[in-house]
């Protein structure tokens, strides 16, 4: 704030401020002052000379923000996790998929950072940061941010927290956004470069051939987006002259040669209406393929199915647990529209392909460890009993799988280096979608993979172990499931 000719100016982020409500409510009261409030940026250019500041100014602030978004990318990290806990600050960077320390500010400078990254750096629906409030907001200004990071995804979430004087402490994740992987040319030689399988990428291709919808799923973080952006840009690459759009609630990636229509609302109780109203605008804007980043929505769900009845390519993501579970999950998305979404979803023009992937960590070839070479009271270090002897029970060539070595200067001293997809997708047939109708899931997934020749997401991580790229106790915590889960869990396994 600061206290010119008589007038106490404010800049709008201290709004909420209470101790800045209580001064210049006690202020008013005395009929001393008059106090304007001011949008921050225009407060900054104002009336920065005359301010009162303690602390780091706030320049200062800002320029630490910029930095610690340089530092994450220097470090190759794919998420920043700032945790105010009321007492201090914890600030973690997500690298290959795992969260590592980087660094504990005091409480002020932790939260006037978290403020600042909110209303400084991003473009957000409510200019002034609220700690009590469930929050996102987008960086995209270039000066913020290091080359290869296109913008960075902010949302910060309120969360219980004794220590802090409020009771409140702010959870803040930042998501860096990549020009993801510079992998170029046809679909199966950008899926290649992610690590799919050459029968995956056919599988894909022929996906991309034919009119339905196709499914993507995986938890957050595992590559869906990425993966999506590489089969629209190959399409339109490959068939220019159709036309492309897509619906995304924001948008992650620029997708040459796609129209992104624009969600205009902030609100987020109106984001849903507005969401099925920009896939009815590109329904209506004469598309050929299109693509919906996430089905959320019945009314989502419901748009895309009719859409592929209608003859066009449909691309989405979902949630779900496997490529067969994407059924459950769409089932129970659209169970208040239809009597029976079972019917709907498994007509063969309208499902064409489900697709599943987790992330792996690579192992670093230049410090990984040969399990065999290491002398067997040393192995348990390495690889916990209970992982060998799901491993043995999965695989009998062990000759060359390999386990995470001390790390060396090529590989930062992680042993581990980059991701690698660990996938399944399904191409339906007439009879898989006549097992999927009757709710027999099971009977579906032996069917694919015995009269098919799929095999499962986790089949593709134990093969990833048997070449020696991927360590086993690091697949399984990926995987989420144990190595031998075909075995245990899944009627037709291996
Ligand atoms: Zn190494």
């Amino acid at each position: 704030m600061a206290l010119v000719n008589g007038v106490l100016h404010i800049s709008a982020e201290l709004k909420n401020n209470l101790q800045i409500v209580d001064f210049y409510g006690s202020l008013r009261r005395r009929g001393i002052l008059t106090y304007e409030f001011h949008k921050p940026e225009e407060f900054d250019s104002t009336f920065a000379s005359q301010a009162a500041r303690t602390g780091h100014a706030e320049n200062e602030v800002q320029q630490y923000a910029i930095d610690l978004i340089k530092d994450a990318f220097d470090t190759g990290a794919s998420d920043i996790h700032l945790m105010d806990s009321g007492l201090y600050t914890i600030i973690r960077f997500r690298c290959l998929g795992m969260l590592t320390d980087h660094t504990q500010l005091n409480a002020e400078l932790g939260q006037r950072l978290i403020a600042c990254i909110y209303q400084k750096l991003s473009q957000s629906a409510d200019t002034c940061f609220s700690p009590t409030e469930r929050q996102d907001g987008r960086i995209a200004q270039r000066n913020y941010l290091p080359p290869n990071v296109h913008s960075v995804r902010v949302h910060s979430e309120p969360i219980e927290c004794a220590q802090a004087q409020s009771g409140v402490g702010t959870s803040m994740s930042l998501r860096l956004l990549y020009d993801a992987t510079s992998a170029k040319g046809s679909l199966q030689e950008r899926m290649a470069v992610l690590g799919f399988t050459p029968n995956q990428c056919d599988t894909a291709q022929f996906l991309t051939r034919r009119t339905g919808l196709t499914i993507i799923s995986g938890p957050t973080g595992h590559g869906k987006s990425t993966f999506l952006k590489h089969v629209m840009e190959s399409m339109t690459e490959r068939n220019p002259e159709k036309a492309y759009f897509s619906i995304e609630d924001p948008p992650e990636y620029p997708l040459k040669g796609v129209r992104q229509v624009l969600i205009s609302s902030n609100d987020r109780s109106t984001r849903s209406g507005a969401y099925c109203d920009a896939i009815a605008g590109a329904m209506r804007s004469d598309p050929d393929v299109l693509m919906i980043g996430e089905i959320r929505y019945v009314e989502a769900a419901v748009a895309a199915i009719d859409a592929a009845l209608t003859g066009h390519s449909v691309w989405a993501t979902i949630h779900a647990n496997n490529a067969m579970g994407i059924i459950a999950r769409l089932v129970s998305i659209l169970a208040t529209h239809y009597r029976n979404p079972l019917e709907q979803i498994c007509d063969h023009n309208v499902l064409a392909g489900l697709e599943y992937q987790r992330l792996l960590p690579m192992l670093c070839p230049s410090c990984k460890i040969r399990l065999m070479d290491l002398k067997p009271e040393k192995r348990q270090q390495h690889l916990p009993e209970d992982v060998a002897s799901r491993l043995r029970r999965v695989l009998d060539d062990r000759e060359s799988v390999y386990v995470r070595g001390n790390g060396c200067e090529k590989c930062r001293k992680r042993g581990l280096i980059g991701q690698t997809v660990a996938a399944e997708i399904v191409a339906t047939d007439q009879e898989m979608l006549g097992f999927l109708r009757e709710g027999n899931i099971p009977r579906a997934h032996e069917y694919w993979i015995k009269e098919k020749g799929g095999r499962s997401y986790v089949d593709h991580a134990v093969e990833l172990i048997k070449e020696g790229h991927v360590d086993p106790y690091l697949a399984e915590e990926r995987l989420g499931v144990p190595l031998n889960f075909n075995q245990v869990f899944v009627s037709g396994g291996r």
